[in-house]
This record gives structure tokens, C-alpha cells and sequence, in this order.
């Protein structure tokens, strides 16, 4: 399971922007646009000289525009952006017990190492790599869990890690939908497969969060 979330991420594309993209405000060019009244004028990535869809950012790694861009990640050489940031998520989960199961196997020969001098394993090689593998998961186990503590409440509250600066200056988050609808706005409504780096047809489909280019927003926002 991590070794398949782990391709997920690094294969999948994050979510490009559609060549020539334009904000559907943008066409509406007689009346006043209320998106650009609400603070939504329409955003423009010089670098790739195209249109911004709302939430994409520039990313400066891959040199291109990411559809509700997270973060560039150097453990999967890849964006987390809009289309694996499930995927993204679910390999954390899953390497995270997979380092609380190597330090749990690893805890009592451990304690034995500390304890008992007449069961300890013969060579100086066995104890260095006993030492070793234990510290190791048991670091990244505890680093995993802090990492997934975070984007747990990111996920609850449709937020980015880019977002969380703009999110503190607003009093409402208008794309905080509730916890239950922010989920599915990230792992779809298909309860089997949350733990699957995958999505059902209907959801690819009806989620446009999965795709990236529109986001739904709460209607009693205060902006
Ligand atoms: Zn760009
Ligand atoms: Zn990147």
C-alpha cells in the first residue's frame, strides 16, 4: 500500500493549467463581475503566461502553474497538488505504520540490547544496525504522525499549506464547507475507497475539487 501511493504521488500529475485559461468572469466583461467585486479579479502567472485559476500557484521547483498547489515535495520529486494530494496523504498514513510496526518488532530486542549483556547479537555489525533501524523508525514515526496531526486539520478546514498565511487574515474561510464535506472534497464519497489511492468515475466527475479549477464556496461567507 505505501509503495503504491508512493507511485501515485510521484506519477501523478498534480494538475496543469488548460492552455490560454481564462476565469469565466473574465468573458463577462459587461456587467460589473461580482467575483471581482468579492476580491477575485482575475490572476495571471506571468511565468507561464496564462490565467491563474483560483488557489493554483506558481510553483518555482517545477517551474509551472499547480492546480491548488500545496507544496513542491522533495520525498516524491513531485508537486502535491489538486489530482494526489490523496494520494499524498494516504502514503503518509501508510508509512506511518509501516515505522510503528519496524519499532514495534525492533522494541524488544532493543530493550534486551539495554538489559541483558548475555542475549545481545554476537557481532558489532548486528548491534549498529539493530540501534540504527530502531532510532531511524522510531524518528520518522513520530515526525510522520506530527506531519499527518497537521494536514488532518488542514483537510478538515479545505486548507492549503500555501493557504494557511491567507486563511488567518480572513475572519470566514469561503471554501470551508464543513469537516464532513471538506473531507469528501479530498478523498470523494466513495467510503471504500478513502483508503485507496484512487476514485470512482461519478466522483472524478462531480467533484471539481478533484480537478482543480473550481471550488465551491460557502454562501454565507463573510469577505
Ligand atoms: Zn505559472
Ligand atoms: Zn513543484
Amino acid at each position: 500500500m505505501m509503495l503504491w501511493c508512493y507511485f501515485m504521488v510521484v506519477f501523478t500529475n498534480p494538475g496543469a493549467v488548460p492552455e490560454n485559461w481564462r476565469h469565466a468572469a473574465e468573458e463577462d466583461v459587461n456587467p460589473p463581475s461580482t467575483s471581482e467585486e468579492q476580491g477575485h479579479a482575475p490572476r495571471y502567472c506571468a511565468r507561464c503566461q496564462n490565467g491563474k485559476p483560483p488557489r493554483c500557484h506558481h510553483c518555482s521547483v517545477c517551474d509551472r502553474c499547480v492546480l491548488k498547489m500545496d507544496h513542491h515535495c522533495v520525498w516524491v520529486v513531485n508537486c502535491v497538488g489538486a489530482r494526489n494530494y490523496k494520494y499524498f496523504l494516504l502514503f503518509l498514513v501508510y508509512t506511518f505504520l509501516e515505522t510503528v510496526l519496524d519499532t514495534l518488532v525492533l522494541l524488544p530486542s532493543f530493550i534486551i540490547f539495554f538489559h541483558d549483556g548475555s542475549r545481545r547479537p554476537s557481532s558489532a555489525g548486528d548491534i549498529a544496525i539493530l540501534f540504527l533501524a530502531f532510532v531511524l523508525n522510531l524518528a520518522f514515526a513520530l515526525s510522520l504522525l506530527c506531519f499527518i496531526c497537521m494536514h488532518t486539520s488542514l483537510v478538515a478546514s479545505n486548507t492549503t499549506s500555501i493557504e494557511v498565511y491567507e486563511r488567518k487574515k480572513t475572519c470566514s474561510w469561503e471554501y470551508d464547507l464543513g469537516w464532513r464535506k471538506n473531507l469528501e472534497q479530498v478523498f470523494g464519497t466513495n467510503k471504500l475507497l478513502w483508503f485507496l489511492p484512487m476514485y470512482c468515475t461519478e466522483d472524478l466527475q462531480n467533484i471539481p475539487t478533484i480537478q482543480g479549477l473550481e471550488f465551491p464556496t460557502r454562501s454565507d461567507a463573510v469577505l
